[in-house]
């Protein structure tokens, strides 16, 4: 029977692997030439002060469309960037793209860029951005750069240099995906952050438990402490709100508000936009 289920495995999954990494190498491939036959776009979403309930940032998400593939999510090809070194222009890219689009049509939103580990870890980041403000004459008070812990673990002195350097130039640093991963309060302290993203994944299920708004509240009143904002990613809900906002959380981000858009639709969303909260109800 064991034989027999080796084999029955065997014979089911090798296709599917097959697949799999011809997929793996179509994206490589398409990545290589994704910059140069302009596939990529920026997609923007907004975040909203709580208190305030206005639009005071949008994150630029990237966004490849291949003529074959379709839509290919971050998820997949962001990584397969940062395996085969592509990651530098594409990150290069979007700084440029973002930065002109901040001074431009999104002029008095605070923008952030995603940073890859390999981006902050290149001698010649801080000079790339430099330039990216310098070329589109954006105010670097309204540039944020979101990096993730895996960062600080890695090279703990050279991450800290570089965010030194950074926020030399007057540009913002907040620390995504807070939540999962290593997590540790430590970095809080030690890294000069602005901001602090609390990761969806977390908001989803510390909801679930029954000590969820304790948690939330201590995330938010630490960072508060630190002199960090919180922003909330992944709300999707009124509930979701009103527990965050209780917490002290500053500002939410998710479809809750808006999905990313394409520059052109949050336009439209920020014209229309009004500037009262959902009911929070829900908040007893
Ligand atoms: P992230 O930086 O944490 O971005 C937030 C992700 O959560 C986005 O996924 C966004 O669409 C999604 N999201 C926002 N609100 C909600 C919500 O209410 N519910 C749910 N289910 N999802 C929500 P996206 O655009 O697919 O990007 C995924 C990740 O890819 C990003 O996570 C970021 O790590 C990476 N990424 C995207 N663009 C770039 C880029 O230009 N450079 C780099 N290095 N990474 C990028
Ligand atoms: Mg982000
Ligand atoms: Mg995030
Ligand atoms: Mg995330």
């Amino acid at each position: 029977a064991a034989k027999e289920d080796g084999r029955g495995r065997h014979a089911f999954y090798t296709p599917a692997m097959g697949e799999h990494s011809r997929r793996r190498v179509a994206v490589e491939e398409g990545l290589r030439h994704a910059l140069l036959h302009e596939q990529l776009s920026l997609h923007w979403q907004p975040k909203v002060d709580i208190q305030r309930w206005t639009i005071v940032g949008a994150e630029a998400l990237m966004r490849w469309d291949h003529p074959v593939l379709g839509r290919v999510n971050p998820a997949e090809f962001i990584p397969v960037a940062e395996q085969t070194g592509l990651i530098d222009d594409l990150g290069r890219w979007a700084l440029q793209e973002a930065c002109r689009t901040a001074a431009g049509p999104l002029a008095g939103v605070c923008i952030s860029v995603n940073l890859s580990p390999a981006q902050l870890r290149d001698a010649r980041f801080v000079n790339h951005v430099r330039d990216a403000l310098r070329e589109s004459g954006l105010n670097p008070a309204m540039l944020e750069l979101e990096i993730t812990e895996s960062v600080l673990m890695e090279d703990v002195q050279g991450a800290l240099d570089q965010l030194h350097a950074l926020r030399g130039l007057g540009v913002r640093v907040a620390l995504d995906d807070f939540g999962v991963g290593y997590s540790s309060l430590a970095y809080l302290r030690r890294f000069p952050f602005d901001t602090l993203k609390i990761d969806r994944a977390f908001v989803h299920e510390v909801l679930a438990r029954k000590d969820a708004r304790a948690i939330v509240q201590m995330i938010a009143q630490l960072a508060a402490t630190l002199g960090m904002r919180t922003v909330c990613e992944g709300v999707e809900t009124a509930q979701q709100l009103a527990v965050v906002a209780k917490a002290g959380c500053h500002e939410v981000q998710g479809y809750l508000v808006s999905p990313p858009k394409p520059l052109i639709e949050l336009q439209k969303f920020r014209a229309a936009w009004q500037p009262h909260a959902p009911e929070m109800n829900t908040l007893h």
